[in-house]
């Protein structure tokens, strides 16, 4: 089989700039999306995110379905909204070149292969033989969180599946779960002053040194923490640890002045199994407890929060890709965890069970200069998602 169908129109998707925070090519990518479905006899139909967002602009996740009449259907999902691309790239970042067995260009690995190798299956399957429903979600809005992507389509809009196949991940591990995050702000207060007369003030940047470094207990402690999941192969520990960093610092205004604010930012990420409550008690715990041993003025705001999540090994559904994997690409995957997250928490949020396996190599410098996807890993996903469509329905629900 050849792959200039998925080439093609991972070409059209990657010549539209849709990056998820201007939103302007969202409609356009749409068009090609539905069009495409339409040329292919697959049902199509749009959940617009703007409904919940309600701010006028316009969100269309697209759904393309292939309608077996099976009471058993199965989700993938892929996002065709991009991060934007920066400066410095070798090759144009809106435009689709291959050198090398790669595809390079925004989006090409995170995640329009992911629709392209989907929607390059579905069109060479015929329903009549299938014991199972495919149902593609090309959603929106995920770099940005997936409020109006993901988890519109599932929390309100209510769109069900038995399980489903995230397709935003890569291809070295069998993805059974995600780590949960918390992100933060840290406002430590001095007395801004005259650096001539550092004694009529206080410093909020060394208030802040000496808090932070009062902290390094809870990071140390938190590391400690370890999943019963593997993380991924290339990590440097064998199972998901916990992480706490901080990520921003900002204070001061000029040479001569004695900083009266600093704010802090900080990401803690979560054991995919860790309960979300348990883990800000403890980080407001902590955090009193040092605010105290150093004597300073200083509050904490969490400022976004999403529960890791995990689908039991056991579950038909993780023998089922994991077999199909294995004979595509010749040998057994790991089951792991991913250390980042994905819109695969929403899924579990709402009961389905959810694994993560694509095109999303962990070279592909997703999100970075000259992203690319191996022709490979599109081909491998293609042929899995066909393997998938042909098993029996008790092999996706038990
Ligand atoms: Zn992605």
């Amino acid at each position: 089989m050849t792959l200039d169908y998925e080439l093609n129109l991972l070409r059209k998707l990657v010549e539209i700039n849709t990056d998820s925070v201007l939103k302007e090519g969202y409609d356009e990518c749409a068009s090609i999306l539905i069009e495409e479905a339409q040329k292919n006899s697959l049902d199509v139909s749009v959940i617009d995110g703007e409904k919940g967002a309600q701010d006028g602009i316009y969100r269309p996740n697209i759904i393309i379905t292939l309608n077996s009449g099976s009471d058993v259907t199965l989700l993938l999902e892929s996002h065709f909204d991009v991060v934007p691309s920066g400066p410095n790239w070798t090759y144009p970042p809106y435009k689709l070149t291959l050198r090398n067995g790669k595809a390079f260009g925004r989006g090409t690995a995170d995640n329009k292969a992911g629709i392209a190798a989907a929607i390059g299956a579905m069109r060479l399957l015929n329903k009549e033989n299938l014991d199972i429903n495919l149902k593609l979600i090309a959603s929106v809005d995920e770099e940005i969180g997936g409020r109006y992507g993901v988890d519109y389509i599932l929390s309100d809009y209510g769109l069900r599946g038995d399980a489903a196949l995230v397709l935003d991940a890569g291809p070295e591990n069998l993805y059974l779960g995600a780590s949960g995050l918390i992100w933060g702000k840290i406002t430590v207060k001095g007395k801004q002053g005259h650096a001539g007369y550092p004694y009529k003030s206080k410093n909020a940047i060394v208030e802040t040194i000496n808090l932070l470094s009062a902290l390094d207990v809870y990071k140390k402690r938190v590391e400690k923490k370890e999943s019963f999941l593997h993380a991924p192969l290339e990590a440097p520990k064998q199972n998901i640890w916990g992480r706490f960093n901080v990520t921003t610092i900002k204070a001061g205004e000029k040479e001569n002045i004695i900083p009266g604010i600093c704010e802090v930012r900080f990401d803690r990420r979560l054991l995919p199994e860790e309960s979300i409550e348990e883990a800000e008690d403890e980080l407001r715990d902590f955090f009193e407890e040092a605010v105290k041993k150093i004597g300073c003025r200083a509050s904490l705001e969490i400022i976004h929060k999403l529960p890791g999540y995990y689908t039991q090994s056991d579950h038909v559904f993780v023998q089922t890709v994991s077999e199909n994997i294995k004979k595509i690409v010749g040998r057994n995957l790991s089951l792991a965890g991913e250390l980042g997250g994905n819109d695969g928490s929403f899924f579990a949020k709402n009961g389905i069970p959810v694994l993560c396996y694509g095109t999303i190599r962990a070279d592909t410098r997703f999100h970075g200069v000259d992203e690319f996807v191996y022709l490979e890993d599109i081909i491998n996903v293609r042929n899995l998602i066909i393997n998938l469509s042909k098993v029996k329905r008790e092999q996706i629900a038990e």
